[in-house]
């Protein structure tokens, strides 16, 4: 997952969109980046870590001129960790800069790829962004908004993008809708984001979604929608109402907190636990959710784990090594709150299962009678082709082990999940209009085979 922010027509322009990331940093903390372009060129600074660190000098963001800016905030999907796919990718097309920052991920690209690279291209990162450019590059549309469309027709998959040339700022989201991507106004500048939280910061207003399948460019004559691409069922991400979104959000048309109490409330309904003195959450992911279980069930909520802010999300960090020692390094008890009770602890979701066995042992510790685990989605068992950093089904613990064996795993009283039926009947609008895919297997777009992260990570290094 990523984060993207786009600013047309500020002299601010780079201090917004580097604002804009630090209130998108949840969606990616493996790099930051942003491009300016004006009258001499395009401008860029990126870097590996947080965006505080990317930015650390703020000097650098002055030094980024021109009243247009894009900014990406990276979680690797495709493409390793490496320095060189940290966004935005910047390119050369017919001697014009081309900038370009996406949230998503494409997919069945093997093929193309390969095309492209017996055509001779040369790919410089192993992203799948990278194909879009090079697909624009041999377009012979003479407006480089036109070169995106013909790009976005051979490609398939999720994606909100934002490319910046010369002639203007275009933006474009794929026919399913999978991502978020929000068009914002400030004054008399435009303002494009992954969240709506990111326009908030700067005290954007919200104009409407750039909607599933628009093309669209703004220019100095203001916003045109260039082009449809052909529609496709809906298929907004539900997992960026279980976790990945923030909270005070908005998106596809719905407030993240609402959304996401229900689930709690959902899952209350479904999963009681009679007999706990109180509730917890794990902070901050599952605190929303959480509360809709407390007030359901009307057990009391307490707040019984504190975490360090200064870490980053456990999972963000790719290796298990490291993965492991930040769960330490991120929660302690309160034991005062713990000692001697049976506790509810809700969290929104189990990857691997490493968070919550560590933190089922610390409650143990802190004196804790019973651990009843609820999870306020569905048993995680497939991976996500189109742009969350899930592992392969073996990697993922529900898909090896049934709920039994888990709860076994992470030595806990009582677990149990939200249902796919409850999750997507918590939705405000029909849950067909949702992709389920890494819960339920059922894929909007079937994935070719060996499009793994890693395997296509494999297939591609030295094929350049
Ligand atoms: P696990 O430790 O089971 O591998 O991961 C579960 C924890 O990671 C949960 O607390 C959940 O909030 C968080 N999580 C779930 N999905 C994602 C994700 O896609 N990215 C990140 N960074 N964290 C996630
Ligand atoms: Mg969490």
């Amino acid at each position: 997952m990523c984060g993207i922010i786009g600013i047309y027509g500020n002299p601010e322009a780079s201090n917004l969109a580097y604002l804009g990331l630090y209130a998108q940093q949840h969606r990616g903390q493996e790099g930051a980046g942003i491009v300016t372009i004006d009258d001499r060129g395009a401008h860029r600074h990126m870097g590996q870590g947080l965006v505080s660190d990317v930015f650390s000098n703020r000097k650098v963001v002055e030094s980024l001129p021109g009243s247009r800016a894009i900014g990406h905030t990276r979680y690797s999907t495709t493409g390793g960790l490496d320095a060189k796919n940290v966004g935005p990718l910047l390119f050369n097309v017919q001697n014009q800069p081309v900038a370009i920052a996406h949230n998503g991920n494409l997919v069945n690209l093997k093929a193309t790829r390969l095309r492209l690279q017996r055509d001779g291209a040369i790919f410089q990162t192993s992203t799948d962004t990278e194909i879009i450019i090079h697909l624009m590059a041999r377009s012979n549309a003479k407006r480089m908004v036109d070169r995106t469309v013909d790009a976005l027709s051979q490609v398939e998959g999720a994606y909100s993008l934002l490319i910046l040339t010369p002639e203007g700022l275009i933006a474009a989201r794929d026919p399913r809708g999978w991502r978020p991507f929000v068009i914002g106004r400030l004054g008399e500048s435009w303002v494009f984001a992954s969240e709506t939280c990111a326009l908030d910061l700067i005290g954007a207003q919200v104009l409407r979604d750039v909607q599933p399948g628009e093309v669209l460019q703004i220019d100095d004559d203001g916003l045109a929608t260039v082009h449809q691409l052909p529609a496709q069922p809906l298929k907004h991400c539900i997992f960026e109402y279980v976790y990945f979104a923030r909270p005070d959000s908005r998106i596809f048309g719905d407030n993240v907190d609402k959304m996401r109490r229900k689930l709690g409330i959902t899952l209350a309904d479904e999963a009681p636990a009679p007999g706990a003195d109180i509730t917890i959450s794990v902070p901050d992911s599952s605190n929303t959710a959480a509360l809709g279980y407390a007030d359901r069930s009307g057990i009391r909520h307490e707040i019984g784990l504190i975490r360090n802010h200064y870490v980053g999300r456990s999972f963000i960090r790719p290796e298990q090594r490291l993965r492991d020692l930040t769960v330490k390094l991120k929660f302690n008890t309160v034991k005062g709150v713990l000692e001697d009770r049976e506790v509810v602890i809700v969290d929104d979701s189990i990857v691997r299962g490493t968070t919550m066995r560590r933190l089922v042992r610390l409650l143990r510790q802190a004196g804790v009678k019973k651990v009843h685990v609820r999870i306020a989605s569905p048993p995680i068992r497939h991976p996500c082709h189109f742009g969350l950093d899930f592992p392969t089904e073996q990697e993922l613990i529900a898909g090896r082990d049934s709920v039994d064996q888990i709860r076994e795993y992470l030595e806990a009283d009582t677990l149990e999940y939200l249902s796919l039926d409850g999750l997507r009947n918590s939705m405000d609008r029909p849950g067909d209009q949702f992709c389920t895919a890494c819960f339920s297997g059922d894929y909007p777009i079937v994935p070719e085979a060996g499009s793994d992260k890693q395997i296509f990570e494999n297939s591609v290094a030295g094929a350049d």
